[in-house]
C-alpha cells in the first residue's frame, strides 16, 4: 500500500498514513492531537534522482 505523508495544521505534526486512496482522508488523523486538519505532504523528491538522456 502507498504511504502518505500529512502534515497537521494544529500542531504541525508530521505523520504518515498507510492506506489506500478511498480511505486515506478516513485514517488521515494527528496521532498527536487527535485533529482531523491535517494536509497532504507531497514528497516528489522522494526519488528524484538526477538523470541523464
Ligand atoms: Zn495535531
Amino acid at each position: 500500500m502507498p504511504i502518505y505523508e500529512y502534515r497537521c495544521r494544529e500542531c504541525r505534526e508530521r505523520f504518515e498514513v498507510t492506506a489506500h486512496l478511498a480511505e486515506r482522508d478516513k485514517l488521515a488523523v494527528c496521532p498527536k492531537c487527535h485533529g482531523k486538519k491535517v494536509e497532504l505532504v507531497i514528497s516528489s523528491f522522494t526519488c528524484a534522482a538526477p538523470r541523464k538522456y
